[in-house]
């Protein structure tokens, strides 16, 4: 079974065939299908060998040591577990610089010029509609 653990959180999620986040929400994985899965944010791909854990857990001890099964690190590059970067967007951040007055003039301006031919654009097309009404 595929799994991780979060770098932040140290929380270890199993993934299923929905989106599972750690307990930070940095990270989560999935299944893509059966085999495939992707894994994202500051995590480390886990493994649990099935048959080692099936029979640890059906030779649980009654007291003493745990029963040990294997559990691994998967590697960085493994094709059926791979970290997937969530997409960035192309699109540049605007620099958050403060307009300054003129600036802020000449964009009211604009607006108000937007709004007013806005304005004389439906004007105009209520007259051609109205217009083609009363042709009829
Ligand atoms: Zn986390």
């Amino acid at each position: 079974m595929k799994l991780f653990i979060c770098l932040e959180c140290q929380d270890v999620v199993r993934l299923i065939d929905k989106k599972r986040k750690c307990q930070c929400g940095k990270c989560w994985g999935m299944y893509e299908d059966e085999i495939f899965a992707t894994y994202h944010g500051p995590a480390v791909p886990l493994g649990f060998n099935n048959t080692s854990l099936v029979w640890a857990i059906n030779n649980q001890p009654v007291s003493g040591k745990g029963k040990m099964f294997e559990a691994f690190v998967i590697p960085e590059k493994c094709s059926t577990f791979r970290k997937n970067a969530p997409k960035k967007k192309g699109r540049k951040k605007s620099k958050t610089k403060k307009p300054t007055a003129q600036e802020k003039k000449d964009a009211k301006a604009l607006k108000l010029g937007a709004m007013m031919d806005e304005a004389s654009a439906s004007a105009e097309l209520t007259k051609f509609y109205s217009h083609g009404k009363s042709d009829e």
